[in-house]
């Protein structure tokens, strides 16, 4: 009787292989199928079993991309074939990942389905950056936020009067096309134009690096050091502190990691 298959929805973290959890590697490693796509710490691909196939299923923003019907298919027609399926996704799976409908598109077909959490990058973006979410005397909560679709649009469900005076820490994920049209829009609806911010991108890759500014500027100073996807931005008196020590003049040596928060464009 052939195995039964299954799939296993995989956060593998910000793109640092290092920042993969235990057992979503564990998972990596007993896998016969592993799908992926352009957010996943490809790194991690190298753990894959020899026989394994990977299909890279890259999306990319605005442009052509694999659809989420055919990514829920391929992990369907897998499984179904008696494959063990990781679906190896960026961040948390269930954060912006689509990876609820990937659990239902299995869980209607019948097949066997988990997640195993990642490391998001709406958390992991400021920790790298030297940014804490909560601060005790600054701020005790923070929201995560999508910003694919901008202020105003019609399919957006977000209040952006409400979160311009929550008082918690504002964390913006897919948010760079729309980010001069988001702060603006939180300007507006009386966020200090001081307030810190800070856009984080490529965070736990090699090409990581913060642009640091206010709600009023974060934006332009972004667009002017070529700022691009993926990047999260942080908006709210945290962005103000950073926990690294200040860059040195003193390089790393042969080998040496480079060191973590990669350099601060602006601020
Ligand atoms: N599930 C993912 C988010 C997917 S949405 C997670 O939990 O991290 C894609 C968005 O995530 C990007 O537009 C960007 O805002 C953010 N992102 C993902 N990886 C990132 C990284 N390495 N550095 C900065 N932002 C990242």
């Amino acid at each position: 009787m052939r195995r039964q298959g299954s799939v296993v929805l995989v956060g593998g973290g910000p793109g640092d292989p290092g920042l993969i959890t235990v057992a979503g590697l564990a998972a990596v490693r007993g896998a016969d199928v592993v799908v992926t796509d352009r957010l996943a710490p490809l790194a991690v691909l190298d753990e894959a079993p020899a026989h394994a196939e990977v299909i890279d299923v890259a999306k990319i923003p605005r442009g052509a991309f694999t659809s989420q019907e055919r990514i829920n298919e391929l992990l369907v027609e897998h499984a179904r074939a008696g494959k063990r399926v990781v679906r190896l996704k960026g961040g948390d799976p269930f954060v912006f990942g689509r990876g609820g409908e990937e659990w239902q598109a299995c869980a209607e077909a019948g097949i066997p389905v988990e997640v195993i959490p990642g490391v998001s990058s709406a958390l992991a973006g400021p920790a790298l950056a030297g940014v804490p979410l909560t601060h005790r005397t600054l701020t005790q909560g923070f929201t995560v936020v999508s910003g694919h679709l901008p202020p105003g649009d019609p399919g957006s469900t977000l209040d952006w009067g409400a979160l311009a005076r929550s008082g918690t820490t504002l964390v913006v994920l897919m948010g760079i096309a729309t980010l001069p049209a988001i702060t603006a829009e939180l300007v507006a609806q009386g966020m200090p134009a001081t307030t810190p911010a800070v856009t984080v991108m490529e965070a736990a890759l090699p090409g990581q690096r913060s642009v640091v500014g206010t709600v009023a500027d974060v934006a332009g100073l972004g667009e002017a050091a070529g700022v691009r996807a993926p990047a999260v931005t942080v908006i709210g008196p945290v962005a103000a502190l950073s926990l690294l020590p200040p860059p040195s003049g003193a390089r790393p040596g042969p080998g040496a990691p480079p060191p973590p928060g990669g350099s601060s464009v602006a601020g």
